[in-house]
Formats: structure tokens, C-alpha cells, sequence
């Protein structure tokens, strides 16, 4: 059914059809036409071939004006009789008065005599004028009334003679020839159809090969061309068909490179690029804006640009407007928190319609923190500096009052005052190092250690110290249990500073044990690094303490540290001295019950090298 429609809706088919409905049409008008002329040539001539001989028609006349009926009759029924034309079935005669004088036929005899009531012959006789006309009934005789008039030269009407004649014989004349022309039209028609067919396809096959060219262009197959049959219209619509698929060959390599070029610098780009199209519907999404988003691309394509980046109180027409630029911020208030600047840009078209929108998103989030950070320090600083100002400002005043008189006081105050200005210097150096860190100014002074004989020498310095604080009276009992390694571990540091971060360490699990207890100094070897631990039996750090304590001033209990002196920097500037060893420090604790610190720092095994050096 399909394939019947397709043939129908074909060029080749109508033209086919129209040729051959034209030629059916033509042959059909020139039929009708012919039909018509030899219908009524045939008639003129049956006519006139049952016309009675006027030599007949005189010897009937004569008679007919004879007085003597009977005799006359006699006569005329002879003529009558001898009469032989074999078109002719039925001859009577009639006088002026439409009495019936002589019949052809045998059996009609009887009417002799009898008057004739038919119109026609009366017209016929008053006219004098013949009728020629077809049988109503059947159609297939033909009537003929021929008036006569008298042969003495008096021109009186006499009577008529009356002839019925067949005309079967000259309708089978013409049904014989309307067939043979039906046929030959019929044949011609499908000569003509088969011609037409050919024609008509020598001109669609031309076209019918470009069509398919064309939809081979479509599917963006360029290769070959459309054969050209000859110089004419076809041939040069082929010509300029080829001239333009080289043409879009061309244009679609460059279209194809030039997206390309875009597509390489769109995922190439370090900030995120996302497309719209005047609705705000996005288009196009670079790599970079999905990996901010954390969606795929399949879930963001088609959407609004607004919902897409969650902002809120804005509308599109906002954006279009005057909203150029904005910050954005992806998993608020989360670690993954990601703060995005956006720059809005309108497309527009020559006309100055706008067809669309370019957003660029630049991650500010380090940069944002940063200043955050900046500003959290500033403020810090500010706020542990005014603290024991603000203490030294009391004393001083109370002093200046008078209690420098008083000796109880006095010297206490003194003690407070001098204790508060050296918390104030450590503060400031422990500041002015974490600066030098941070400018990247700070000079490490790298040396070929053994760390276990390093490590060593700072806990007899600090066995010492509690040799020396036994005496006091107030004094915490606490001992240090060394696990070390034997081995000769060497590892390249800068001394100096390790040793401070080590002091701090220790300071601390001494500082926050209040009820001494044991401190456990281990130390372990792994493949490529040694691992330094210092344990305490101390107050322990709550859980969601120990990521903070080495962020600059975070305390657990700020005033207790105060009272401890301590700075809060303390563990800020020996995470920065590790790192800086391109080691890692972190702590575990278990609240009440003591913490431990560990130091990882990088190790190369040298056993080999080592005992090259020896043998030479
Ligand atoms: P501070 O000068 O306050 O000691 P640090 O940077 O050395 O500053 O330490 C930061 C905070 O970490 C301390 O205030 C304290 O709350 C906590 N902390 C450090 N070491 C220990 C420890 N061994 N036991 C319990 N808490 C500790």
C-alpha cells in the first residue's frame, strides 16, 4: 500500500499519467468529432439512397391523377411491387385525400383503400415539402415522405409516397468503425503511456540521483559526484548540485575544526563556562562547570540556568538586565562548600536581539577563605593582645594607687606583670615565626641526623628538668618511658626547629596532665618514613577538638592555657615546621584518659650507602 502511494506521488507516474490522459483526451474529442461527422454523412447518404427515382415517383404520380382508381391502383401496386431497394421494407401510397393507394408489403393489402390518419403525410401533402426522419420507436428505421405533384404541369399535389426503410445496416456501419477507433485509441493510449514512462524517467533519473546525493550529504557522506548526461537544464542543475557539495564539504571540515577548537578550550578551561539560550535554558556546559555543579551533563541540559545554580531572589529578567555579576556558593556551609564568582554576558545578534546568555564561573573558594581567615587572625591577634594589656593595665593602675608601698602585693604583682609581658613576647615571636612561614622566609637549616640520638638528647634535657622541679614542693610527679629504636635512623632536619616542635609537644602533655603520670615517647620505622609518638596520661582532647588544635589559637579551654601561659600557636607553628620537613602531624585522644601526638617525617633507608662508606 505504502509502495503504491510512493509510485503514485511519483514525477515519473504523473507525468506518465498526464501524458496519457491528454492523449486519451485528444483522440476522444477527435473521435467524438469524426463519430458525429460520419453518423451524420451516413444518414445524409441512407437518405438519399431510399430516395425514389424521380421516373418512379413521375409514373406514380400519373397514375395518381388517372380518374380510374381501380385500374390506376392496379398500376400502382405494380410499381410498387417491382420497386426493389433493399433497404426499403415498406413502401405505400397515398393520394392528396390520405386514402392509402398501394402498399408494398403482401400482407398489409388489406389497407388499400383505407384513409391514412398520420400528421406527417398530411404536413407532407399540404407542405409539399419531403420528411425525412428516424423512427421514434426504435430508432433503427428511417421514415420517408415524399410529396408529388402532377406531371401536366398544374402543380396540384397528388398524393405522397410513403417509404420505411432500415438503417440497421448503417448504424452496424458506424458501431464497427467508433470500435475500431475505440481500439486504436486504447492502443495508442497505451503507447502513449509507455512512451511517456520513458521519457518522463530519462528526466527524473537525473533528479532521482541527486536526491539520493543529497540525502547521502545529509548522513555526511561527501564522497563521490552526480553523473552529468548532457548540457541541458539537468545537467547543469547536476553541475551546481556538485559545485555545492564540495562547497558544504568544505564549510562543515571548518564548522567541524572550528567546534572542535571550542570544545578543547570549553574542557581545557580552568573556570567553568555554561551557555544559555535566550530563556535561560542551558545549551552548552563545560567540563569544568559540571565538576563544580557535581552533576552530570545529562541532568542539566535543557534546564534554567537559575535552578541549575540555586539562586534565589533573582529572575531571568534580573540577569538580562543588569545583574553582571554574582557569587554563588555550591554545598553551603558543608566541607565541600565551594564559592563561585559569576560573570553574566549577553549574546546578541547584530540586530541587538539577544539569543542568549554566557555565564563564567570562577572557584574564589581558597581565595574566600583566605580572607576569611585573614580577617579570623587579625581579629585573634587583636583579642589576645588586649587580653593581658588589658591585665597589665590593671596591675600597673593598682600599683600606681599605692600597692607598690604594700610588700604582701607588691612583688606578686610584679610576678603577674612580668609573666603577662613575657606570655606577650612569646606570643609575638611565636607570631613573627608563623609569619616567616608563611612568606615562605623561613630558612630551614637541614642536616644528617640520627633521630634517635636526637630525640634522646631532648628527653634527658627534660629528665633533667624534672630532677630540678622535684625539689619544689608543688611539683607533679611524672615520668618519661622511652621506647626507641636502636638502629641509627638518620633523617635530614633542621634541628632547631624540630626540637621546638618536640618541646611544644612535650610542654604540652606536661601542661595537660595536671596529675602528672606517665609520658611515653616511642618511636617506630616504617618503609619510607619514621613515626615519633608522645603520649599522655593527661586530660585528653574531646573528639571534635582534634582536627582544630593546630589551627592558629584554638585552645580547648582557653583560660586554662592562658593560665598555663600558652599561646595557642604553639601546635599552629609545629604543623607548619613538619610540613615543612614534608612530614604530617596529627593527634589521637581519649577524653580523660590522654592524648598522643604523632610526627611522621620522610626516611630514607641508607643501610646500603652506609656500608659502602664504611669499607672505604
Ligand atoms: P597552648 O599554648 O594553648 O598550649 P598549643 O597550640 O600548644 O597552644 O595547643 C593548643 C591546644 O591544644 C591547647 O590549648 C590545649 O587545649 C590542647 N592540647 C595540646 N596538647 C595537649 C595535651 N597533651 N593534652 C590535652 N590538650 C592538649
Amino acid at each position: 500500500m505504502k509502495k503504491l502511494k510512493q509510485i503514485a506521488n511519483s514525477i515519473n507516474f504523473k507525468i506518465a499519467m498526464i501524458f496519457m490522459l491528454l492523449l486519451l483526451a485528444t483522440i476522444e474529442i477527435i473521435g467524438a468529432y469524426f463519430t458525429r461527422q460520419l453518423e451524420q454523412s451516413s444518414i445524409q447518404n441512407f437518405e438519399t439512397s431510399i430516395q425514389v427515382p424521380s421516373i418512379i415517383s413521375n409514373q406514380i404520380a400519373n397514375q395518381l391523377s388517372r380518374a380510374n382508381t381501380q385500374s390506376a391502383n392496379k398500376q400502382l401496386s405494380k410499381i410498387v411491387t417491382n420497386y426493389n431497394n433493399d433497404a426499403i421494407n415498406q413502401m405505400i401510397i397515398v393520394d392528396n385525400k390520405q386514402v392509402i393507394r398501394a402498399v408494398s408489403n403482401v400482407n398489409d393489402q388489406a389497407r388499400v383503400g383505407q384513409r391514412d390518419t398520420s400528421n406527417e403525410i398530411k404536413d407532407a401533402i399540404t407542405n409539399g415539402k419531403q420528411i425525412s426522419q428516424v423512427e421514434n420507436e426504435n430508432g433503427n428505421n428511417m421514415i420517408q415522405i415524399t410529396p408529388l405533384t402532377a406531371t401536366n404541369g398544374t402543380n396540384t399535389n397528388v398524393g405522397a409516397i410513403y417509404v420505411r426503410a432500415s438503417m440497421q445496416s448503417v448504424f452496424n456501419n458506424i458501431r464497427n468503425v467508433s470500435l475500431t477507433f475505440l481500439t486504436a485509441s486504447l492502443v495508442a493510449a497505451l503507447l502513449g503511456a509507455i512512451v511517456s514512462l520513458v521519457i518522463s524517467r530519462a528526466i527524473t533519473r537525473p533528479i532521482e540521483e541527486i536526491r539520493q546525493r543529497a540525502m547521502r550529504i545529509a548522513d555526511g557522506d561527501y564522497s563521490g559526484k552526480v553523473k552529468v548526461y548532457a548540457n541541458d537544464e539537468l545537467g547543469q542543475l547536476a553541475k551546481a548540485f556538485n559545485t555545492l557539495s564540495v562547497r558544504i564539504e568544505k564549510t562543515q571540515e571548518a564548522t567541524d575544526s572550528e567546534r572542535r577548537r571550542l570544545d578543547s578550550v570549553l574542557s581545557h578551561m580552568t573556570d567553568g563556562v555554561i551557555a544559555t539560550d535566550r530563556h535561560g535554558n542551558i545549551t552548552i556546559i563545560n567540563e569544568t562547570a559540571l565538576n563544580f555543579l557535581e552533576k552530570p551533563e545529562s541532568e542539566v541540559i535543557g534546564k534554567s540556568i537559575i535552578k541549575v545554580l540555586g539562586l534565589k531572589d533573582i529572575t531571568m529578567q534580573d540577569l538580562m538586565s543588569n545583574q553582571q555579576e554574582l557569587m554563588v556558593t555550591i554545598n553551603p556551609n558543608s566541607p565541600d562548600e565551594l564559592i563561585l564568582h559569576a560573570n553574566f554576558s549577553l549574546i546578541k545578534r547584530v540586530t541587538g536581539f539577544v539569543s542568549g546568555m554566557v555565564c563564567v564561573l570562577h572557584d574564589v573558594t581558597e581565595q574566600q577563605k583566605n580572607e576569611r581567615e585573614q580577617q579570623q587572625f587579625v581579629s585573634n591577634v587583636s583579642h589576645e593582645l588586649r587580653t593581658p594589656l588589658t591585665s597589665l593595665q590593671a596591675y600597673v593602675e593598682a600599683l600606681n594607687d599605692g600597692a607598690w608601698k604594700d610588700p604582701k602585693i607588691a612583688p606578686h604583682f610584679l610576678k603577674v606583670i612580668q609573666d603577662e609581658t613575657q606570655r606577650m613576647i612569646r606570643m609575638i615571636n611565636d607570631l613573627l615565626s608563623l609569619s616567616r612561614m608563611d612568606r615562605g622566609v623561613a630558612k630551614m637549616d637541614l642536616e644528617w641526623v640520627n633521630i634517635n640520638d636526637f630525640v634522646s638528647h631532648i628527653l634527658n634535657r627534660f629528665d633533667m628538668m624534672i630532677k630540678t622541679d622535684e625539689k619544689n614542693d608543688h611539683h607533679k610527679k611524672y615520668t618519661i618511658k622511652r621506647e626507641l629504636n636502636n638502629q641509627d635512623l638518620w633523617v635530614e632536619i633542621d634541628t632547631d626547629k624540630l626540637m621546638q616542635v618536640i618541646d611544644n609537644i612535650m610542654n604540652n602533655a606536661i601542661k595537660y596532665s595536671p596529675d602528672g603520670g606517665v609520658i611515653t615517647v616511642r618511636l617506630l620505622k616504617a618503609k619510607d618514613h619514621i613515626i615519633l609518638s608522645i603520649s599522655d596520661q593527661g586530660l585528653g582532647i574531646p573528639r571534635k577538638a582534634l582536627n582544630k588544635i593546630f589551627d592558629r589559637f584554638y585552645r580547648v579551654d582557653k583560660a586554662r592555657s592562658r593560665k598555663q601561659g600558652g599561646t595557642g600557636l604553639g601546635l599552629a607553628i609545629s604543623k607548619e615546621i613538619v610540613e615543612a620537613h614534608n612530614g604530617r602531624i596529627w593527634a589521637d585522644s581519649a577524653e580523660g584518659h590522654g592524648s598522643t601526638f604523632y610526627i611522621s617525617l620522610p626516611f630514607e633507608s641508607m643501610a646500603e650507602e652506609g656500608d659502602n662508606w664504611d669499607e672505604i
